[in-house]
Order: structure tokens, then C-alpha cells, then sequence
């Protein structure tokens, strides 16, 4: 597995836009694997976070073809169109809960020039700095931000399996992070945020195997039953066969690499099961995830 710890610094650039930056990266960064063959979730994770000084990058890759296509995306210039700039704006603006306003052109100029910024490797910082760890973005002088709470709501995605055996439950833990990041995906590009994470944990009382996320939407942006469909199309569509070669180095990274030692214990923890790493690897096949993954049961509430 390959590990990128990235910062850029941005003392001197617009804040927001910077926020805005920062999300346009991380989706083109996975368009650019997706556009390569690599499903979200099964090559690896990337994560930002925007600060006043820096722009902090975390991003993991299992696959060595992974790496190399985000080391390749690291170095060239990316351009952001209209569409994106928007679908960014619109999942900040419900981070928020607020509506943003600004001027395309620019807006436009000022991400260009926080783009053409490198990214520096945190492992090969020589110097000892203090920034700002706040995250507040008050004094943006291109994007103004108005807070409309009343004008947000939070819809729950609950998934739950009925579990039949201590496989089954020990699979779903692993099938749960690529499956977070699927729904990432299409919430993201619905315009929603992801509010709050339920990881997988077992109710002994009910016999099932519940886990979801909440969602911050704007009211009206979309329904629940649309939602819905999407997501049972985003099961329903998902190939494990297509994916065996990522399924299988997914497994073997979780099988091998001490990042993941501590999860047994977190399955024991949520769920009673007592598993190694080496068992729940042989049970990642496609064969197995496919069933698991097409039982799992869907519904949405507004909370
Ligand atoms: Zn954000």
C-alpha cells in the first residue's frame, strides 16, 4: 500500500475558494482512476481538508497502478469546467447549510491559481511551522456565504442484513468501506454531504446487521424515492466479477498490512465475532461479496 500525506499553502489565496479547490481535487483525482478502470472504494481513499494556511491531502492506494495514475495526476495542471466548479459548490453549500454567491470569472481565476500551487510531501518537510488549525472561513472576499439552515434538511440511508452466519458479518465489514464510497460518490454528485457515519454493528435484540450514513440535502434537491432507486440501481449495477483482480489486492492489503490489524478487535467489538484478517481475506470473493452485497436492504428516512 502506498501512502501520499500532501499539503499546499494558501496563506495568501481566497479561503473559500481554496474549500472549494480542495473538493474540486479529490473528485477529479477519482475520476481520473475511475476513468482507469478502478471502482471507488476497492483502489484505495483520498481525503482533504482545507485550513486557513494549508490544504492537507491523506490518500492511500492498495494497487501500484493506483498510485502511479495519482502520481501522474499530481503533476498535471488540472482545469476545472463550469459543471464541476458547480456540483462543488453545491456539496459546500450543504456542508454549510448555507447558500454561496460569487462571480464565475472570478472565482474561476483564483482556482487556477491556487491549482498551479505544488503540493509538498509532509514526510520531506525539513522545517518546523506552526499554522492555523482553524477552519473558519470568515473574510472570503470572492464567495460570500449566507447561512439558510431552514433550507437543509438531514435524510438517514440505513442499510441492514440479516445476518445467517459469522461470515456473513465478518465480510460485511470489509464490504462496508467500499460501499461508503459508492455513496460518497453518488451523493456527492447529487449535490449532499455526508453529515454523520454508522459503521457496520450488530443489534442482538433484532438479529440484524445495521449501518448507514446521514445526509445533509437541500430541501427539494432530491426525492426520497429517487434516492432510493439510485442506490438499489448502484447495488444492482455493481459487478465483484469485473473487479476480481482489485477485490483480491483489497483483500490481501487487509490480510497484510498492520494498518488494519486493529479491525478484528473492532468487529469483536460491534458485533461479537471473533475473526482474523486471514479469514475475512479468503472470504472476499467476488462470489461471496455479490450475494451479500445484492441482500443488503435499503431504506431512507428524514431526520
Ligand atoms: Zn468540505
Amino acid at each position: 500500500m502506498n501512502k501520499f500525506y500532501l499539503y499546499k499553502l494558501i496563506s495568501d489565496c481566497d479561503n473559500e475558494a481554496a474549500h472549494i479547490y480542495e473538493h474540486l481535487f479529490l473528485r477529479a483525482a477519482q475520476q481520473a482512476l475511475v476513468e482507469a478502470g478502478f471502482a471507488p472504494g476497492l483502489y484505495g481513499w483520498q481525503n482533504g481538508a482545507t485550513y486557513r494556511d494549508i490544504i492537507l491531502l491523506e490518500c492511500g492506494f492498495y494497487d501500484p497502478k493506483a498510485t502511479k495514475i495519482f502520481a501522474e495526476f499530481l503533476q498535471q495542471p488540472v482545469e476545472f469546467d463550469p459543471a464541476n466548479i458547480a456540483q462543488a459548490v453545491a456539496v459546500i453549500s450543504a456542508e454549510y447549510r448555507g447558500q454561496l454567491t460569487y462571480d464565475p470569472a472570478v472565482l474561476a481565476a483564483e482556482l487556477a491559481r491556487i491549482a498551479a500551487r505544488p503540493f509538498f510531501d509532509l514526510e520531506k518537510t525539513p522545517i518546523l511551522t506552526r499554522f492555523s488549525r482553524e477552519k473558519a472561513r470568515a473574510g472570503s472576499k470572492i464567495v460570500q456565504v449566507k447561512s439558510q439552515k431552514d433550507h437543509y434538511h438531514k435524510i438517514a440511508l440505513n442499510f441492514a442484513y440479516r445476518q445467517n452466519n459469522l461470515e456473513e458479518i465478518a465480510l460485511l465489514f470489509r464490504l462496508w468501506p467500499i460501499l461508503y464510497d459508492q455513496l460518497a460518490t453518488l451523493i456527492n454528485q447529487l449535490g449532499g454531504y455526508i453529515v454523520n457515519v454508522h459503521a457496520p454493528s450488530f443489534n442482538p435484540q433484532s438479529d440484524w446487521l445495521t449501518m448507514g450514513v446521514e445526509v445533509g440535502f437541500k430541501k427539494g434537491l432530491v426525492s426520497k424515492p429517487i434516492l432510493l432507486q439510485k442506490i438499489k440501481r448502484l447495488q444492482r449495477d455493481f459487478d465483484f466479477a469485473q473487479h476480481r483482480q482489485a477485490l483480491q489486492t483489497y483483500a490481501r492489503e487487509f490480510r497484510d498490512n498492520i494498518d488494519f490489524a486493529h479491525i478484528p478487535e473492532e468487529i469483536f467489538e460491534r458485533t461479537g465475532a471473533l475473526v482474523s484478517r486471514q479469514k475475512i481475506a479468503a472470504l472476499l470473493t467476488p462470489e461471496n461479496a455479490e450475494r451479500v452485497w445484492q441482500q443488503l436492504r435499503c431504506d431512507i428516512s428524514t431526520t
